[in-house]
């Protein structure tokens, strides 16, 4: 029987899906112990019903300003007083800019072990994490002491809310000092309406897409699919698009339903941002193009005859 805390993220008011799936996690390893969630911001309170629909039985909050934006002092000094309040054995959070950057601080700092990018959970506990770039995959046991995980999303279920059950909510002060950063101003860059790390259907454009024109036809497709548009890094050095939308190695890892990648070679460099995803497919007018090793459909020819035919297409059933 263990206590397990999950670190909650909020996005523009709501709950990340990922935070979700840390619960679902969470619960898992608790192996019918107690599931506990932290989440900041002006508006934590909000968020307590969900967190407890989903497995949590109590949720600590904090609307300290100096949490209102991520910064890696505030957050690490804010989970580490948490982690010391809770006391837990396990620590959940997704995999995200935010998880990735505070988790190795706190384990550090409280001599936690960590296991992160973490894809699938095994009796044991046993976590199934990808490895050289998503080419294999490893198993761990953690065999002693206290740890960290860090979930990439969309990879665990996440069960149905349950209505009847409630988490109890603590507001916690938090003595939060030093900083040596503060936020001033946050500049939106995004890929559109759907958040990538996060989208189940990807439409992705590399140097084939040839011009920032050119991704519009991948908009046009995405729309249709209420897809997110990612890119390889060879389309955003080629300043067709923003890095904010490169997907691999440097840039999001993403675990769609469906990725289609069009007028992309298949890099390494790319592959270890995408090859996890369900369902590849491929839109590539050179038949020898790496993408094709890891698709699970092909399609050789040239993207701006395809893509408007699968728009035109999937409009007739979707729209
Ligand atoms: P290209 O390799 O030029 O491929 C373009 C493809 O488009 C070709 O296969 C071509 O046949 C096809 N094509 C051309 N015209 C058409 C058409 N009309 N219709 C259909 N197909 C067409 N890359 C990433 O993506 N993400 C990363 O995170 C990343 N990190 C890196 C980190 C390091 C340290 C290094 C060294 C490199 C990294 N790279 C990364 C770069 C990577 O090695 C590749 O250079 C890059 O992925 C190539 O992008 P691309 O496939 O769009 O371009």
């Amino acid at each position: 029987m263990k206590k397990v805390l999950v670190l909650a993220e909020v996005r523009d008011g709501q709950l990340r899906n990922v935070s979700l799936e840390a619960l679902a996690a969470a619960q898992a390893l608790a192996e019918g112990g107690e599931v506990v969630a932290a989440v900041f911001g002006a508006d934590a309170a909000a968020h307590a019903q969900a967190l407890g629909q989903h497995g949590a039985s109590l949720v600590y909050t904090s609307d300290h300003s100096a949490l209102a934006q991520y910064t890696a002092d505030a957050y690490t000094q804010a989970l580490t007083q948490i982690i010391e309040l809770a006391g837990p054995d396990a620590v959940v959070l997704g995999h995200t800019a935010i998880g990735r950057d505070v988790a190795p601080r706190v384990a550090a700092r409280l001599g936690y072990g960590l296991v992160s990018d973490v894809t699938g959970l095994e009796a044991g506990p046993v976590f199934v994490r990808p490895i050289y770039a998503g080419k294999a995959f490893q198993q761990r046991k953690f065999v002693d002491g206290k740890i960290f995980i860090t979930i990439r999303p969309n990879n665990i279920a996440v069960g149905a809310a349950d209505p009847a059950k409630t988490a109890t909510v603590v507001p916690v002060e938090l003595d939060i000092k030093d900083l040596r950063s503060i936020v001033k101003d946050v500049v939106r860059k995004t890929s559109g309406k759907v958040d990538l790390s996060e989208a189940k259907v990807i439409v992705s454009g590399g140097r084939g897409v040839k011009s920032a024109e050119g991704f519009k036809t991948l908009y046009e497709l995405a729309d249709v699919l209420g897809a997110a548009v990612g890119a390889s890094r060879g389309a955003c050095d080629a300043d067709y698009c923003d890095y904010s939308m490169q997907i691999g190695q440097t840039g999001k890892v993403v675990t769609p339903d469906l990725y289609i990648a069009c007028g992309i070679s298949g890099a390494i460099q790319h592959l270890a941002g995408m090859s996890s995803s369900k369902v590849i497919v491929a839109i590539n007018k050179d038949p020898e193009a790496p993408i094709f090793q890891v698709a699970d459909y092909g399609i050789v020819g040239d993207l701006f005859e395809v893509v408007p035919l699968l728009t035109a297409e999937f409009k007739k059933v979707l729209v």
